[in-house]
């Protein structure tokens, strides 16, 4: 039987991050009360004219350069005409032949080393408004009463970011969406949030055998926005599509919905002929020619990346802890005790299950970290409780030794085990749960300053007897 490979491309929009809207000056506030943040360029007045805004476009060049894209010299609007309520003007504005981001790549580290997802363009867009339909029971088009529009929405800058065909599994798919969404978050272009509709991706699925060159017939899942529904949409696609091949059956390109029921897609729309948007550049705006200024001041304001972290700490941990601390954003945290002398692995540790401390606190709780295994725990945890707010002083937790010492602790177990016959009694009848009443007994005793571990031990020992 052939072997089969999934071929994916991903179309990720998100809305930028600014104050206004794409071409006019109306407020961006999601929640606002509907069709209150319009005006006539953004309800299509006849003679209202665009501006486009500074900001989303700085963003744009931003995530083209995080991404190593080329950055256009010469970026063209054009407009996409087609006819949609949501859509005042019949046409929208986006970007056709020259994108403001050309070709660039992204790479995913892997346990393997990199891999690299192309980049085919990244171009900005504003999207259209929202429609809602109301007064029937699947919230579609189909069986509504009557559909309302929010014009609120219509104008908002959108980013979009097309991957080549290169992606290989629902998996790759994924890490690709996670990392790419984490580094536009962090380069404080967008929220891309899926559940409030500020991320969205078109996904586009074929098939074909291994060794195969050329592409299939793609099947298109439109606006998704759920991860979970991204990869199990990806890999309904791909069973559906061999299970059709292995039949005989050829396919043909054509838009899908995903069914998290019955886990299958059914056809939306077959695509008789390509969709023709008849795209020419827009009249009403000059082309966008970036300074080079522009573009080195914005390269120069670019954090260090997720990926290139997760490729630094990797060298330290493995690949996948690596990655969760970057994703989960406590890199940082583990990074700072790292450089202070805590191996990495106790770092990482700390990172991901203590509380948050200020970056001014990371000598002291480096220091109180190394030397947990002496701390009483109420030192321990005192220092991390009061780290994250106020500076604090090592020295005053370090004193707090806990009591290891078994001449010290001896006298206090036994007469806590004289005190309690009947208890002692249950643990040698097998009931081996009383040690925990034991070791609180004993931490009540020495006020939470004697060593657990040691405590279990003596315990465990003087109870065998
Ligand atoms: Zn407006």
């Amino acid at each position: 039987m052939a072997e089969w490979e999934a071929v994916v491309g991903l179309e990720v929009h998100v809305h930028l991050k600014t104050r206004t809207k794409m071409f006019c000056r109306c407020a961006l506030e999601y929640g606002a009360h509907e069709n209150t943040r319009t005006c006539p360029v953004c309800l299509a007045f006849p003679g209202a004219l665009p501006v486009p805004n500074a900001k989303a476009i700085e963003h744009t060049i931003k995530l083209g350069l995080a991404l190593e894209c080329e950055i256009a010299e010469h970026a063209v609007f054009a407009r996409k005409n087609y006819f949609y309520p949501d859509l005042p003007k019949g046409y929208q504005i986006s970007q056709y032949e020259k994108p403001l981001c050309g070709r660039g790549r992204f790479l995913l580290p892997t346990a393997g080393g990199d891999e690299e997802i192309g980049i085919e363009r990244a171009h900005l867009e504003e999207d259209a408004a929202k429609t809602v339909h109301a007064g029937g029971e699947t919230g579609r088009t189909i069986g509504a009463e009557y559909s309302l529009v929010d014009f609120n929405r219509g104008g908002t800058p959108l980013l979009e970011i097309v991957s080549r065909p290169d992606i290989r599994s629902a998996d790759q798919a994924l890490r690709y969406l996670r990392l790419l969404r984490q580094t536009i978050v962090e380069l404080g272009i967008s929220d891309a949030e899926m559940e409030k509709g500020t991320m969205r991706a078109d996904v586009n699925v074929s098939v074909r055998e291994r060794g195969e060159n050329g592409f299939r017939p793609r099947w298109e899942l439109k606006n998704m926005n759920s991860f979970t529904f991204i990869g199990r949409g990806i890999e309904a696609a791909v069973r559906q599509q061999v299970a059709a091949y292995e039949a005989g059956k050829t396919l043909e390109q054509s838009t899908y919905d995903y069914d998290p029921d019955l886990d299958r897609l059914t056809v939306h729309r077959s695509k008789e002929e390509a969709d023709d948007y008849r795209y020419f550049p827009e009249p009403d705006l000059v082309p966008v020619d970036p300074p080079r200024e522009l573009v080195e001041r914005l390269r120069g304001e670019l954090p260090k990346l997720p990926a290139a972290r997760i490729r630094r700490i990797a060298k330290e941990l493995s690949v996948a802890a690596a990655d969760e601390l970057v994703s989960t954003g406590n890199d940082h945290k583990a990074q700072l005790l790292a450089e202070r002398g805590v191996d990495w692995q106790t770092a990482a540790n700390v990172a991901m299950n203590e509380p948050d401390f200020l970056d001014a606190n990371a000598a002291a709780i480096a220091a109180i970290v190394k030397a947990r295994d002496t701390l009483t725990r109420e030192a321990y945890d005192g220092a991390f409780a009061a780290a994250r707010s106020v500076s604090i002083d090592a020295a005053e937790y370090l004193a707090q030794i806990a009591v290891s010492d078994t001449g010290e602790l001896d006298p206090v177990i036994e007469s806590i085990l004289a005190a309690n016959p009947q208890q002692v009694e249950t643990y040698r009848g097998g009931k081996e749960g009383v040690l925990g009443f034991f070791v609180g007994q004993v931490m009540k005793e020495t006020g939470g300053k004697a060593d657990p571990k040691v405590v279990n031990e003596l315990l465990r020992e003087k109870l065998k007897a």
